[in-house]
């Protein structure tokens, strides 16, 4: 049987090269892209990569394959052939760096080590090879440091620092300032102390043997996959499913032999603002690790011209070539490091740069326009506009949309701890512990900068939670009640930090052994769920200002060009539609600025937590006969129908659908001593009475309770009022000239009878009032949500009466999961570190679960009712994975919070795209 391949050749010819960049998941990235290189016959120093199914056997066996090692000796003997060296030749020797690289780029694995082979002989033929005393020796101790510490010492404990040590007091010793300054002699008797310290930790002296070396070298970069950082690292950028790392073993060129060498790293483009600029930094006479180990301060690469020797000229004039070939070729703007070892210019890896989101989208629109975004310059065109969205994610444009920390400052900042990133963008504010509190301070000053920090958030912290610049709670996950309020504003929120403890009483928030007051500042990052002490700096978006407040100043702005590029390009392309979660005309106005195309979902229950409504449906709540509700009904359906009437003028031509009332009791109730006084005097029921039946109403499991249709099978009058004041409004608005399409649905249903008892009544007063108004061209639809596990199940049946299906995948969640809401925050981190969820499924949705029922449904349901129109409003419909499998399941549109309508349309587009 043919042995398996595990090592690749690359370099000496683009013919001897194995790889290639498509070649990722099995060489790297770093392995696949200096294949790549070679391809194109680029100055790449040559070598060999032992590919990540190695290093999957290893991890799993803590053995080599069989057949590796043959295949390493191999590949070595042919670099040495190549090269006309030998590894750690005692005359002429061959060195190498070797060096980690996964699929997709991990700062927690192994990095480097350089100059491998170095032992006590092969140096001096190294100095006798190259004439060059001082680099031998530099090399030699650079090496043991580096082997020291990045290979020996995840199990010895020996570290960088331990040498670094040694290297001071030998500066110290012979007065010199930088390491440059120490001559040949200095740096070999450092060597004589490195291999010291070394033995001392180690226990064992430095190896000589130049194939023990790599194979130690080898085992530390497999090893280093699984250590705890890259693990850590993998889990907080959400990589899954990688096999592990490669291991490059490249042949060592110098950049430390004098002032004609040097060694840097550079963009193609500016990393932060998305300039189309190169920019670099470099340093004479220096090894890798130099450049951003910030030993010395690097130089701009725009300085190597005027070094005063040519050789640099030519050195900058080759790599600006280089770099232009390879933006062009990997159409995407790269990140490279070089060498230079005596005028010769080489590279040593190339990658797509990393960016923040406002250069990832400049990059994108400047590639597929050929436009300067600033000045309408002209650029390369690179990329056709579907291949350039497709270099998107949702992050970076909601960096757009949002006021965002000030990058610089927040590096520095002191992390206070970490919840659930619920609401984007950046809140920074002093911190006040009661919601009313937060209201009335910014009554008196509307200056005044706050952050709620509650345990949980209830309807009536909402005017607080609006007055403020964030809202920061210890409970809660995604899809509890501050997250998606604030989600529905786009306000900064950060739920279930629960490493938090605070104390009402005292006013007091303590974490990590830190007491902060109330009045103390501090500042969120809602979109990692970072919590950091102080007031850092923010920037602002001209995106908002241009989009949800028009302001014409702000449509000029690069940003909000860049912004408008991206959404055309994605409405072009995207084949379903995107609707908005809103719950208000303003809500509704801003999502449709966004290109919202409807409302899937209006949350009537969230239309009380306007000024004093939520006493309305207290009232209601409370009310113990059916003549007590009505009274209840009677204010409610006035402050409804003008709602309505709102909203639907706000989507003149489009759908809105709206749901019936579907409260939770323990959001709604008046639960507190307080709330029951107040109620009692606005309804004149004795606070006794009242307390009485809001402790009969009390339930166990609230979120399993008495809400959504089972309240209209109660109370049939609920479902009727509701019904009356929609289609109340769409007349109203009919007559007005506006084109109306109501579309009303029924929650949280298990069985079609429930739909059945609804939709009989709705129908009965929809019809009614239609009449009575003589609006013949009101046509209303009647629909149900799927969030039921029972639902979905019977979705056949349900679909003979129901005209639509809305999934409401956040109960559709809680109940397949069994997790609630409101509470996944106290066990989720535990899930995730452990591996037992690979995401919050709240965040974004388990297609593997709760999306077989979405499948089972969307297909049961158009086997009865074949125009049956599906969507999504559950908060995945904002989540750009969440909406690929939407789209791949055939739903007609999704639905998401007004912020994220641009997130979903990109997604939606990019979905389209990649079919
Ligand atoms: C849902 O359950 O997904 C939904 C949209 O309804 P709510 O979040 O209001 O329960
Ligand atoms: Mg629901």
């Amino acid at each position: 049987m043919a042995q398996k391949k595990y090592v690749y050749f690359y370099g000496c010819g683009s013919k001897n090269t194995e790889g290639n960049a498509s070649m990722r998941a099995i060489l790297g990235g770093k392995g696949a892209n200096l294949a790549e290189m070679a391809k194109a016959d680029l100055p790449v120093p040559p070598g060999f990569t032992i590919s990540t199914e190695a290093c999957a056997y290893f991890s799993a066996h803590g053995e080599y394959p069989a057949g590796m090692l043959d295949q390493v000796k191999k590949n070595l003997k042919l670099l040495e052939t190549r090269q006309g060296k030998k590894l750690g030749d005692a005359k002429n020797p061959l060195l190498v760096s070797v060096r980690s690289g996964a699929a997709v780029s991990m700062p927690g694995m192994m990095d480097t080590v350089l100059n491998l082979g170095l032992n006590d002989k092969s140096v001096l033929g190294f100095i006798e090879s190259t004439k060059n005393e001082r680099t031998g020796w530099d090399c030699y101790r650079r090496f043991i440091d580096m082997f020291g510490d990045v290979v020996m010492g995840p199990t010895t404990g020996l570290k960088h620092e331990d040498f670094e040590v040694e290297m001071t007091a030998l500066k110290k010793k012979y007065g010199a300032k930088q390491d440059t300054d120490l001559t040949a002699d200095q740096l070999k008797e450092l060597c004589g102390i490195y291999k010291k310290v070394y033995a001392k930790k180690v226990k064992k002296p430095f190896p000589q043997d130049p194939f023990d070396q790599l194979t130690a070298a080898i085992n530390a970069v497999f090893g280093s996959w699984n250590s705890e950082r890259a693990q850590i690292y993998r889990q907080i950028n959400k990589v899954t499913g990688l096999l592990g790392t490669a291991v490059n073993v490249c042949s060592m060129v110098f950049g430390n032999m004098g002032e004609t060498s040097g060694t840097g790293v550079a963009f193609t483009r500016d990393g932060s603002t998305g300039e189309d600029k190169p920019m670099g930094e470099y340093l004479i006479n220096a090894q890798g690790e130099d450049v951003v180990a910030g030993i010395r301060t690097p130089k701009s690469i725009d300085e190597m011209p005027n070094e005063g020797d040519k050789i640099w000229t030519k050195a900058h004039k080759d790599l600006l070539a280089i770099m232009k070939k390879l933006e062009k070729h990997y159409k995407y703007p790269q990140d490279v490091e070089f060498t230079v070892q005596e005028g010769k210019l080489y590279m040593l890896q190339t990658r797509n740069a990393k960016r923040t989101g406002l250069a990832g989208v400049r990059w994108a629109v400047e590639m597929a326009t050929g436009k300067d975004v600033v000045d309408g310059s002209p650029r390369p065109k690179l990329v056709k506009p579907e291949e350039a969205i497709q270099t998107l994610t949702g992050s970076d444009l909601e960096q757009l949309l949002f006021p965002i920390l000030d990058p610089v400052a927040e590096k520095k900042a002191e992390v206070l701890t970490k919840g659930l990133p619920a609401g984007p963008g950046a809140g920074v504010g002093q911190i006040v512990f009661d919601a009313a509190e937060a209201q009335r301070i910014v009554g008196e000053n509307k200056d005044a900068k706050l952050i709620v920090v509650r345990h949980e958030t209830s309807p009536e912290d909402v005017g607080g939670m609006w007055a403020a610049q964030g809202i920061l709670t210890t409970t809660g996950g995604m899809t509890s009640h501050a997250a998606v309020v604030a989600r529905g504003w786009g306000k900064c929120c950060i739920t279930g930090a629960s490493a938090m403890a605070i104390d009402y009483k005292a006013q007091t928030l303590t974490v990590g052994g830190k007491v902060l007051k109330a009045g103390d500042w501090i500042s969120l990052n809602g979109s990692t769920g970072t919590v950091y002490a102080g007031q850092l700096p923010t920037e602002a978006s001209p995106v908002v200002s241009g989009v949800v407040q028009g302001k014409k100043s702000a449509q000029k702005h690069p940003i909000y060009k860049m912004y408008k590029q991206v959404s055309d390009w994605a409405d072009k392309f995207k084949k379903i539609d995107v609707r908005t979660n809103a719950d208000s005309p303003k809500d509704a106005a801003t999502a449709r600025a966004f290109g919202a195309q409807g409302i899937g979902l209006c949350r009537t229950e969230h239309m009380f937590f306007e000024g004093d409504r939520i006493w309305a449906i207290r009232e209601f709540i409370v009310a113990e006969d059916k003549a007590a509700r009505e009274s209840a009904l009677k204010k409610l359906l006035p402050l409804q129908r003008s709602d309505f009437e709102g909203i639907f003028k706000a989507m003149n031509g489009l759908g809105v659908t709206i749901r019936l009332i579907d409260p939770p009791l323990h959001e709604f109730a008046p639960t507190t001593d307080e709330q029951q006084a107040e109620l009692s005097k606005r309804i004149g029921v004795p606070v006794a009475k009242i307390a009485a039946r809001v402790k009969k109403l009390h339930e166990a499991n609230p979120m399993l309770g008495h809400r959504g249709c089972r309240l209209s099978i109660t109370y049939p009058e609920l479902c009727e009022m509701q019904a009356r004041a929609i289609i109340e409004a769409a007349c109203n608005m009919s007559k007005k000239g506006i084109d109306v399409h109501p579309e009303i649905m029924v929650p949280l249903v298990g069985t079609k009878a429930e739909v059945d008892f609804c939709a009989a009544i709705i129908r009965k007063t929809a019809d009614e009032v239609i009449k009575a108004k003589g609006a013949k061209k009101v046509a209303y639809k009647v629909g149900t949500m799927i969030e039921i596990p029972r639902a979905a199940l019977t979705a056949d049946a349900i679909a003979e009466t129901a005209e639509f299906f809305s999934f409401g995948t956040n109960d559709l969640t809680q109940m397949t999961f069994g997790y609630s809401r409101d509470d996944v925050g106290s066990f989720l981190p535990d899930y995730l570190s452990n591996k037992i969820l690979p995401v919050d499924p709240f965040q974004s949705l388990d297609t593997t679960g709760v999306g077989q029922l979405v499948e089972m449904a969307v297909k049961k349901g158009r086997g009865t009712r074949p125009t049956l129109k599906c969507g999504i409003c559950g908060e995945h419909g904002g989540d750009p994975a969440s909406v690929k499998f939407c789209c791949k399941t055939g739903l007609n549109y999704v639905s998401c919070s007004p912020y994220r309508v641009p997130i979903a349309r990109l997604a939606a587009a990019q979905a389209a795209v990649a079919k």
